[in-house]
């Protein structure tokens, strides 16, 4: 999908920082933040929503949030992470390209979805 912004940054096209990359997933600082240290977790290939993966693109999604929320957790010191997906258009999604969004999180930091 040449007009999808995470396409583009799987391919090196947009510059993104990478936090995580396998055969399958990459993992990369968010933009604009909600705490630092926020990464989005995506398919390399091209799928809209959670319900448009094969099932192997699912597994290897989950097994990458597996691996990078808690490193993402360790790196950034945090008491633990959220991890979210706006699935859908109606549920927020901005980027049509599947992604779950890992936010450090700290004891009585007082936000989160
Ligand atoms: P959504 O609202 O679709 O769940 O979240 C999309 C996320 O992608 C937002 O948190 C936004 O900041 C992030 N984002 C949008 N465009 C870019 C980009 O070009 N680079 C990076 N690193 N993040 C982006
Ligand atoms: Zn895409």
């Amino acid at each position: 999908m040449e007009d999808c912004i995470f396409c583009q940054i799987v391919a090196g096209d947009i510059p993104s920082r990478t936090v995580y990359e396998d055969e399958h997933a990459f993992a990369f600082l968010d933009v604009n933040p909600l705490a630092p240290g926020h990464t989005l977790v995506i398919p390399k290939s091209h799928h809209e929503t959670l319900g448009e993966l094969p099932d192997e693109g699912s597994a290897a999604l989950a097994a990458a949030v597996h691996e990078v929320a808690p490193a993402v957790e360790a790196a950034m010191d945090a008491d633990a992470t959220t991890v979210a997906c706006n699935n859908g258009e109606a549920a927020g999604q901005e980027v049509p390209h599947v992604h779950y969004h890992v936010v450090p999180r700290y004891e009585g930091d007082g936000y989160g979805p």
